[in-house]
């Protein structure tokens, strides 16, 4: 009934709302640690941890732990405790609870959550995830096969008074949408010191890499994936142009109201319309933009920056390499004849990583999905979590949940088996 080798029940009783089984080991004799010789029952001691929940109550386990003493008057060896794997000395948590704890946590729940579900301290839920959760995440086979790579950048802690933002660098595999790795910074170093402890084997099995247009990762990639092709693909390209409708925006806004957007603000209202592809928009949504552009942009910067955005959205429309070398090329023109600073700064950026961008249309070009879902996934967990300050529990709890670890999960069988359809008796008869 209790589901844990080498122990028996002995009583079940409700304490305080909580179900408390006692237990004993199934161990009635023991040898001597010291000499050998078969040992005495001396006393017991008692120790309760908590145990996963049965019957959706809390439960916990008090455990009648024998002592034994040596019979051998010579031996130096006078009495000791029997221990068990199950609960380790000290334990607040059974290890079957602490395992759950840390699956609890690795599927995205918020280790407040689990520890309050638990009855137990906010470390002890943390603790028992990250000795749980490391053998998961540090197992070298996670990182098997991998023949694409994506690299991008996370804001890991914003800004506050006494540091400037910080960030860490995602290495993912974009054909399967795994994370393999969280490492901190941005820079190339962060990324070719993480590569240096790959052999030589799974760097060359690296094809595609994929990574985002303004950061030094195209060196780190130069020193130990020379021989791979380097993509910006789909969605680092959009979230730069999204970057210049926000910039448009906001200056405009400085411009034309003297102050930052607020809640009343036209362009303000419709910030994140002004980022939703035009296909996605609806009747509503196109009033609302024609509206709030009317009275809020009147030197219609902020909708050449939109526009500029559907051209970019258009290039990735291309069937094939020379389609989008033209509509490159109508890119350029938009953002070079506009007059606007910052949408001539994004054509230059895309100028300079010309084959970069070109490279997505020789590649397969299905690198963005998995990226952007992983991205989706973290922006969850940095959400659930509130306030990581720790890089190795946010990367603990990042790998879990996306980085494609073996859980041990036992799948349950069915409850009721399905039977051959019997034939019906009025059919025989
Ligand atoms: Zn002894």
């Amino acid at each position: 009934m209790l589901g844990l080798a080498g122990f028996r029940v002995l009583r079940v009783a409700e304490v305080d709302g909580e179900l408390e089984v006692t237990v004993e080991t199934v161990e009635e004799r023991t040898g001597c640690r010291g000499c050998g010789v078969v040992a005495a029952l001396h006393d017991r001691r008692e120790v309760v941890v908590r145990d996963v929940a049965a019957f959706g109550r809390r439960s916990r386990l008090r455990w009648r732990k024998r002592v034994w003493r040596c019979r051998e008057a010579a031996c130096a060896t006078v009495t000791w405790t029997e221990t068990h794997p199950e609960i380790a000395p000290r334990a607040v948590l059974s290890r079957r609870a602490r395992q759950t704890a840390c699956s609890r946590v690795g599927h995205g729940e918020s280790v407040a959550a689990v520890a309050a579900d638990l009855g137990v301290g906010w470390h002890t839920v943390m603790r028992a995830t990250s000795d749980h959760g490391a053998p998961l995440v540090n197992d070298p086979d996670r990182l098997a096969g991998v023949t694409a790579l994506g690299m991008d950048e996370t804001a890991f802690l914003r800004a506050n008074r006494y540091h400037h933002t910080t960030y860490v660098s995602g290495l993912v595999d974009t054909a399967s949408g795994r994370l393999l790795d969280v490492v901190a910074d941005r820079t190339a170093r962060a990324v070719t010191d993480w590569l240096a402890e790959r052999d030589a084997a799974w760097l060359e099995r690296i094809g595609v890499v994929s990574l985002d247009p303004h950061r030094g990762y195209a060196n780190a990639v130069g020193v130990h994936l020379d021989h791979a092709t380097l993509v910006v693909d789909h969605f680092h390209v959009i979230r730069l142009v999204n970057t210049v409708i926000d910039d448009v925006r906001r200056r405009t806004q400085q411009a034309t109201l003297g102050h930052r957007g607020r809640k009343p603000d036209p362009l303000y209202r419709v910030r994140k319309l002004l980022l939703k592809a035009c296909e996605d928009l609806d009747t509503q949504g196109w009033a609302r933009l024609g509206d709030a552009l009317r009275a809020g942009d009147p030197d219609g910067q902020v909708t050449a920056a939109w526009q500029l955005k559907e051209i970019t959205r258009d290039l990735y429309r291309a069937p094939d390499i020379h389609a989008a070398s033209d509509a490159l090329t109508l890119l350029y023109t938009w953002a070079d004849t506009s007059g606007i600073r910052e949408l001539r700064r994004f054509a230059a950026t895309v100028r300079r990583w010309q084959p970069e961008v070109l490279a997505y249309f020789t590649t397969g070009g299905a690198s963005n999905g998995p990226t952007e879902a992983v991205n989706l996934t973290i922006k969850q967990i940095k959400r659930v979590g509130r306030g990581f300050t720790n890089l190795d529990n946010y990367r603990l709890r990042l790998l879990l949940r996306c980085g494609g670890v073996k859980w041990q999960d036992q799948p349950a069988t069915r409850l009721r088996k399905r039977t051959a359809p019997q034939p019906s008796p009025r059919l025989v008869a």
